[in-house]
């Protein structure tokens, strides 16, 4: 299988190798990128924004399970985009950039020879493990959006983006969890999450009314995490419910919250209302902590995922609510397909975009137009992010950050080659676009203490 896969793909691998280091050949490439530039681009120290890393566990301790809330491999079995696949080569050219595994006569030798390398990696680097692993991807900051972090992720070359959105759910969600079988399987888990919030602020109930809840549980569970090193905070909502957070009548979501909260199933209907008015204490709170607010907008994951309910512009309402101007919202993976709805948010004061995940699904020149379009309009506004996520020896979190570091590059260089060429722009200019998008822009974003 390696040996037909290496045959299939060993030009186009070439051409990749000469296209990181060179001008691009003829052969394979359609887009052209600019040489010196992207030699620039690939010296810039990245901030991403958002990534999943883990912490190196000692043989024998128990693994690590706070890398996400909504960990996806309780729910249905489900399709994920053709790059993020192991047929994909970029996986392979991943693999041998950061573990140099030996070359071998068929698949299953190579995976044998690639856990070996990459044990022995892991052995050798120990709790400096993650440290390498950034330095292998020319990173140096990356968010952790992590239940907790612990040993091998500390500060300052990791930062905490912990999950709020249990926050949103204090009553009985099993009105809620019937949605879906996706759905079903994930509400549990921030039932779950909520009652460990509850318990390191040493709760033990949920008290009788909504404003008590929101000053003595919501506020406090963000100042800890404040304290704690937290930069921002995480939404996964749109594999729960759909984005369109409205403005509800705050009377109504105090009475929902009051009738059930010692007991009963809301209704859908009830507990939109109550999620829409807390979604809103949360943002402020937010906001007046210096925490910015990461909200998952992308097409997928799931078999049920409602990919219309993760559409961008349902999130007007929220963004548009005047009392929410001191809260910074980004659009995790870019809005990915509906990147136009994207660009519309990115004209709020307070709204800002990453690139996360796109720079796994997409090849290069397909997220080059993205960053075009943005670029032109909203070169400030634009984040570079990984969602480094772990898959296993064969796709190791360090694995799928080398390759959101190296599409991210390109890409970038491809889009700022064109800009170049056609005049929008000069070579300073897209130099410091570069840095915008790969740092600069993040440190506006999420308080890093650092310039
Ligand atoms: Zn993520």
């Amino acid at each position: 299988m390696v040996a037909r896969r290496e045959f299939r793909w060993w030009p186009c691998l070439l051409v990749a190798f000469a296209l990181l280091t060179a001008e691009p050949s003829r052969a394979c490439a359609q887009t052209p990128v600019d040489s010196a530039l992207l030699s620039y681009i690939n010296t810039i120290r990245a901030i991403d924004v958002h990534a999943h890393p883990m912490r190196p566990v000692p043989p024998g301790a128990p693994a690590d399970t706070e890398f996400d809330a909504l960990p996806l491999d309780g729910i249905p079995p489900f399709g994920v985009p053709h790059r993020l696949s192991l047929d994909d080569p970029i996986w392979r050219t991943a693999q041998d950039a950061l573990f140099h595994a030996p070359t071998a006569v068929n698949d299953s030798i190579y995976r044998v020879g690639l856990r070996a390398a990459v044990e022995a990696t892991r052995r050798e680097h120990a709790q400096h493990f993650p440290e390498w692993a950034l330095d292998a991807v020319r990173t140096d900051v990356m968010l952790a959006n992590r239940i907790a972090m612990g040993a091998g992720l500390a500060s300052p070359r990791f930062r905490w983006v912990p999950f709020a959105d249990p926050l949103m759910y204090p009553l009985d969600t099993r009105g809620e969890a019937a949605r879906t079988p996706d759905t079903r399987a994930l509400y549990p888990k921030e039932a779950a999450l909520l009652r460990r919030y509850l318990r390191e602020l040493r709760m033990t109930k949920l008290p009788s009314t909504l404003d008590t809840y929101a000053r003595t549980i919501v506020r406090p569970t963000l100042e800890r995490w404040r304290s704690g090193g937290a930069v921002g905070i995480k939404l996964e909502a749109a594999y729960l419910r759909p984005l369109d957070f409205d403005d509800p009548d705050p009377a109504a979501a105090r009475a929902i919250y009051a009738r059930y909260v010692a007991g009963g199933v809301p209704s859908r209907a009830e507990y939109k209302t109550l999620e829409d008015y807390l979604v809103r204490v949360i943002a402020k709170d937010a906001g007046t902590l210096g925490l910015s607010i990461q909200i998952h907008t992308l097409e997928t994951f799931g078999g049920y995922y409602r990919s219309a309910g993760a559409a961008p512009h349902l999130l007007e309402p929220l963004v548009n609510d005047s009392t929410l101007r001191a809260t910074k919202f980004v659009i995790v993976h870019g809005g990915w397909p509906l990147v136009g709805e994207t660009s519309g948010l990115l004209s709020k004061p307070n709204v800002y975009a990453d690139i996360s995940m796109m720079d796994i699904l997409l090849p290069p020149h397909q997220l080059a137009a993205v960053l075009r379009q943005w670029l032109g309009e909203w070169p400030d506004k634009v984040l570079f992010g990984s969602d480094a996520f772990d898959g296993g020896a064969e796709q190791g979190w360090e694995q799928v950050a080398w390759v959101g570091s190296n599409t991210a590059r390109r890409a970038l260089a491809m889009a700022l080659t064109g800009m170049l060429r056609d005049g929008e722009i000069n070579r300073p200019r897209a130099e410091e676009l570069a840095r915008m998008v790969m740092r600069q822009n993040a440190l506006a974003v999420y308080d890093l203490g650092m310039r």
